[in-house]
């Protein structure tokens, strides 16, 4: 066992000493770590001490030093460049979220599939040959681009179909939903991955418009927060398919998958997690920061990596699905850019937030934005006309959250539309209300 800032998480001794000897490795032949040797404790220490005590990566560093500082001394990036076995592939986000990062397809694949064997659904769809249809903005999945009209022939490649071709979801006509509809019946994938908001938005319509669906085996969930306005649609438009999230990053891989229990549990396999919690004058101490650790890619090392989300981690229960290597989080909790603060300065999760509004059935999108430290305003969307009463009810859910004594304007706003990235921001604060370190 080790201690993890005070929570437990099992590591057996093969994983363990796979850490270790990637760490020693680390310091000793990828150029960006050979000066942070000197934070190393050593082997008197446990695994989790010693990392503790080093530096954290930032986008800033990759930026810096991509791609000769994070790759093994006797990989030649030239060679890896002209045989094609690594790219260099740009992560979406917004442009301070943005890096390019070494793209080794190898590492990624067997990421996947150990990520897969963490719940048995994906395990089973995994075990063979299977086709999986990928619908998200049209530039986000990696360099991929398919803005624009391409024929289906020309978005699939491999045993992968990319349905989206327009920017901005939001802006999908029927042509569109029916377009992409008719390709998934015709493409039959074992699975649909799928940015949640693209997909809630996805099966709205066709239930509006009451085209048929077809039923994959199973959805992945992945690229965005998940909120339970995107788990409803999503449920309406393919009741009984298995809906499973998943967490990771172009810079990371796979880094947890939902098990059958509904716990996340991590990728031992490609990846080791630091867990830093949120001090304790921010809140519930359960909730903070991950910081990933590459295992196994040559072509970029990466160590204690700042991926920018937040996570509820398990506390000493275990989950009833057995299994126990790694960290257990019961989800992850958004973005720390999605961060709100209630009105004694204790943080807000988007999850938390999320879960706050679950109540409120029509609700198809919002977004919270925090200006000061007790006023906020809500913009919002729903599903029906016949709920006028929505922005009390909203009002009453936000004061429970944040305070009595929050300002709170409530605006109805029916073209909430995706960031730059593509991706949908549900809340923010502002104005950067509590300088400092949140952890
Ligand atoms: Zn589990």
């Amino acid at each position: 066992m080790v201690e993890l800032k005070g929570k437990t998480s099992t590591i057996n001794n093969s994983y363990s000493e796979r850490c270790e000897s990637a760490l020693e490795q680390t310091f000793l032949s990828v150029p960006f770590y050979k000066s942070w040797k000197q934070y190393d404790k050593g082997g008197a220490f446990t695994f989790a001490e010693r990392m503790a005590a080093l530096p954290i990566l930032t986008k800033k560093d990759i930026r810096a030093n991509i791609p000769h500082g994070f790759i093994v001394d006797k990989y030649k990036c030239k060679e890896g460049f002209a045989s094609g076995e690594i790219e260099m592939e740009s992560t979406s986000g917004t442009s301070e979220e943005r890096v390019s990062v070494v793209w080794y397809q190898n590492w990624w694949n067997y990421s996947e599939r150990e990520a897969a064997r963490l719940n048995p659904v994906l395990n089973s769809i995994f075990a063979r040959p299977h086709r999986e249809a990928i619908l998200t903005s049209p530039t986000c999945s990696g360099n991929l681009c398919h803005v624009g009209e391409s024929s289906m022939d020309e978005r699939v490649i491999g045993n992968l179909l990319f349905l989206n071709q327009t920017s901005d979801p939001t802006a999908w006509d029927d042509r569109n939903i029916r377009r992409m509809a008719e390709e998934i019946k015709s493409f039959q994938p074992d699975i649909l991955e799928a940015d949640p908001a693209y997909l809630a938005i996805f099966s709205r319509s066709n239930l509006t418009a009451g085209h048929e669906l077809y039923q994959p085996k199973c959805i992945v969930l992945t690229y965005e927060f998940p909120s339970h306005m995107h788990y409803r649609q999503i449920h309406r438009a393919f009741p009984g398919v298995p809906v499973v999230s998943s967490y990771g990053s172009t810079e990371t891989g796979h880094v947890f998958t939902q098990c059958e229990a509904g716990a996340f549990h991590q990728n031992t396999a490609t990846c080791y997690v630091d867990f830093q919690p949120l001090r304790k004058e921010f809140g519930n101490t359960n909730v903070g920061r991950i910081l990933v650790s590459s295992l196994e890619n040559p072509w970029f090392v990466l160590l204690r990596y700042d991926i920018g989300d937040l996570v509820l981690i398990r506390d000493g229960v275990k989950c009833s699905c057995g299994r126990s290597q790694g960290l257990i989080i019961d989800g992850i909790e958004g973005r720390v850019r999605d961060i709100t603060f209630d009105t004694k300065g204790h943080v807000v999760t988007l999850k938390r937030l999320d879960v706050a509004l679950e109540s409120v059935e029509t609700l198809s999108g919002y977004k919270v934005v925090q200006t000061e430290r007790r006023r906020y305003t809500m913009h919002y969307s729903v599903d029906s006309e016949s709920t006028r009463n929505v922005g009390n009810v909203l009002l009453e859910i936000l004061h429970n959250l944040y305070g009595k004594d929050a300002v709170i304007d409530i605006s109805p706003n029916s073209a909430l539309t995706p960031e730059q990235s593509g991706k949908f921001q549900l809340a923010c604060s502002i104005n950067d209300l509590y300088p400092g370190e949140l952890f």
